[in-house]
């Protein structure tokens, strides 16, 4: 396989990388919807950051990529063998893993065989990939045309962080983390505002119209494309300084300050917006403390919610047929109202 495009070399595009980058830093943000032109480079966004992440250890022969340092999250098989002690674990890269429109629910939860477990009293478990996007991600392209319950379902799981299939009174059970992130052209039909709230931040991509970004983009593309190797050589060092402040994010993460002012600023502004709910709070919340914790700074200011409000909020609007104001439009004029211009 040839080697993803570097992330630091991705032009422009600011809100969709900053929004993976959060959603990287601090997966219980939920999931990234992302709105926009075909071609416009969302895949290769996700392959790219998942490539620049750090490798991860995994338990050798586990199906679920478990982590050997966290027991608390093992799967039955790695409880199994970190009790007898034979244990081995390897590095491998943040997996990526495509879900295909046309997939049947086994092939994305995995398939129990009955059969067998009847015959032979054995739980005979294939999984599926939910399993092996376990730590990493999983894209959705067209999320918009996929069936709602499979939505649903996905949802649910990257919620919970546990995958469980239950068929005829058997079930099984199995760690299953993941950044949920969708892609979607608006023309080719809506998800339902149910489904839509739920993913925790949304961003839109456009095609650029100014000249010299589009020069860029094209320029970039052949170079990478003509010899992969020596681009990515070239960008190694920016996406290592990246790789590095990811890190450091994670890890200050916990430390970061959300004060009672920042909580109340977010409070206002979905008051101001009429979001339903306080999923909009929860996520301008943590993608906020997600963004502070990648500045380096130990509290959440001001500047921090503004600038995530809009992918955290503009998806949760309600429709107001007195004001046909995009939403991002809503969004902006009700932070100019609560921070001042
Ligand atoms: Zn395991």
């Amino acid at each position: 396989m040839a080697q993803p495009f570097p992330f630091s070399a991705i032009v422009g595009q600011d809100e969709m990388k900053t929004a993976l980058l959060l959603a990287a830093i601090d997966p219980s943000i939920g999931g990234v919807l992302v709105f926009g032109d075909r071609g416009t480079g969302k895949s290769t966004a996700v392959r790219a950051l998942a490539a620049l992440l750090p490798k991860m250890r995994v338990v050798v022969g586990c199906h679920y990529g478990c982590d050997p340092n966290v027991p608390r999250a093992f799967c039955d098989a790695c409880r199994e063998h970190a009790a007898k002690g034979d244990m081995k674990s390897r590095m491998m890269p943040v997996p990526v893993i495509d879900l295909p429109l046309g997939a049947t629910e086994d092939r994305v939860v995995g398939a129990l065989d009955l059969e067998l477990a009847l015959t032979r009293g054995e739980k005979a478990f294939e999984p599926g990939l939910l399993a092996r996007a376990h730590r990493g991600f999983l894209y959705i392209d067209e999320v918009n045309l996929l069936e709602d319950h499979l939505v649903d379902l996905l949802l649910d799981v990257a919620a919970s962080g546990e995958n469980v299939v239950e068929r005829e009174g058997l079930s099984v059970r199995h760690p299953a983390r993941f950044v949920l992130v969708g892609s979607g052209n608006p023309e080719e039909g809506e998800l339902r505002p149910q489904l839509l709230d739920r993913f925790g931040l949304s961003v839109e991509v456009k095609t650029p119209e100014d000249l010299p970004t589009r020069i860029d983009v094209v320029r970039r593309r052949d170079i990478y494309e003509r010899d992969p190797a020596a681009f990515v050589e070239k960008w190694k060092r920016k996406d290592g300084q990246l790789r590095r402040k990811i890190t450091a994010a994670k890890e200050r993460l916990p430390q970061v300050e959300v004060s009672d002012k920042a909580l109340e600023r977010a409070a206002e502004l979905c008051i101001a917006l009429g979001t339903d709910g306080l999923r909009g709070e929860l996520t301008l919340m943590r993608a906020a403390r997600a963004l502070a914790a990648f500045e380096g700074e130990d509290a959440v200011s001001d500047m921090h919610l503004r600038r995530i409000a809009p992918p955290a909020l503009r998806h949760r609007l309600r429709r107001n047929v007195l004001d046909d104001a995009g939403s991002g439009v809503r969004v902006d004029r009700a932070l100019e109202e609560i921070f001042g211009a």
